[in-house]
């Protein structure tokens, strides 16, 4: 008999029983509650497991390039590719095969300028992608980032002024062309808007134009929680996005504080947000919890690049079992309150809990 088989059998009794004669026991007091009890077997195990994955809980992140032709890898994102706009709907094709519910659209257009003229226009990149998803998938559930980085000759995710050396990000500016951006979004097929340039009012002033605009069904998943975040490198590289100059301080949050993003979380649930999020995931988890236990909306965590690629890379050097790391980092987001996981592992995901 193995060992197993000793543990979970009929042995057990037979064994606790000597164990109890020896008289080691009585140096315990005696337990009325033994926690262990619970953790016997497998299947005692999964009656009591309090949080399940699906491949319902998570959205796949797609980019789709105007200067692409065939797929390009993402150097430091091992699995992830750049698509074309031919490729873009056999993606999402394969992602609702897999029973995921939505993938969340990021652009690179063809030409920037000063304007992030490519963001907004009818035949943009991101609408065109739209058009031809919600064509082939009509069921599955589109979401579009809307920022201005990927369309700024400057990665900068709005208007920009230049003093002398200082440079400001312009809000109110940023956000009338964030609203036309939605707006344009909300018109190829989007279920879903995802502002996630971490403006003031741009919620309520996207709500406000999405209604008059006849959208009153498309909704809001706001970056409500966006932290200023070492680990959005890689991401940078994906959406060929980094900042010619300064950096983002003036917009994104401090990592340093949770009550300032109650805050801002607040105030998205305020001007009209169905879906909050927090950004990034793991090295946030506190605030998850915190944004979940407080307002009960439906909330979202990104695992972002950085996340992604840090644990890739332990994986290919052997370091960590890739496939449990990420189903412990999945639960434990879960866990802590996010009803909706953004993550480059979707397809993975999708694919290992099948099994
Ligand atoms: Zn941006």
């Amino acid at each position: 008999m193995d060992v197993k088989q000793a543990l979970h059998g009929t042995l057990l009794p037979v064994k606790l029983a000597a164990f109890g004669q020896t008289g080691t026991l009585s140096l315990v007091r005696k337990l009325v509650h033994r926690p262990r009890r619970l953790r016997r077997s497998p299947a005692l195990q999964n009656l009591v497991r309090e949080t399940r994955l699906s491949a319902y809980d998570f959205v796949l992140p797609l980019f789709v390039s105007e200067r692409l032709e065939r797929r390009q890898p993402i150097e430091s994102m091992p699995g992830v590719f750049q698509l074309s706009l031919m490729e873009i709907v056999d993606d999402a094709q394969r992602a609702q095969d897999l029973d995921l519910q939505a993938v969340l659209l990021f652009g690179i257009p063809e030409k920037k300028d000063e304007q992030a003229s490519r963001a907004y226009a009818e035949n943009g990149v991101v609408q065109k992608a739209l058009q031809a998803i919600k064509a082939k998938c009509p069921d599955l559930v589109v979401i579009t980032d809307v920022c201005l980085c990927e369309y700024m000759s400057h990665g900068h995710c709005g208007v920009t002024r230049v003093d002398g050396d200082h440079f400001h990000v312009l809000n109110d500016e940023t956000v009338e062309l964030l609203v036309k951006t939605a707006l344009s979004h909300a018109a190829a097929g989007a279920d879903l808007v995802a502002p996630s340039d971490m403006m003031d009012g741009r919620i309520g002033a996207i709500r406000d134009a999405l209604d008059a605009g006849g959208f009153d069904q498309t909704g809001i998943m706001s970056y409500a929680a966006k932290f200023a975040s070492a680990f959005y490198g890689p991401f940078r590289e994906a959406a060929e996005s980094p900042p010619q100059f300064g950096d983002r301080r003036s917009y994104q949050l401090d990592y340093a504080n949770a009550d300032e993003a109650l805050r801002e979380v607040a105030l998205d649930i305020d001007e009209g947000a169905d879906i909050i999020m927090v950004k990034p995931a793991l090295p946030y988890i506190d605030v998850l919890w915190r944004v979940h236990e407080r307002f009960e909306k439906p909330t979202a965590a990104y695992h972002v690049s950085g996340e992604y690629a840090m644990l890739k890379a332990a994986a290919e050097k052997g370091i960590v079992d890739e496939r449990a790391a990420v189903i412990e980092i999945m639960t434990a987001l879960r866990r802590a309150g996010a009803d909706i996981i953004i993550t480059y592992w979707a397809r993975e995901l999708a694919k290992w809990l099948r099994e």
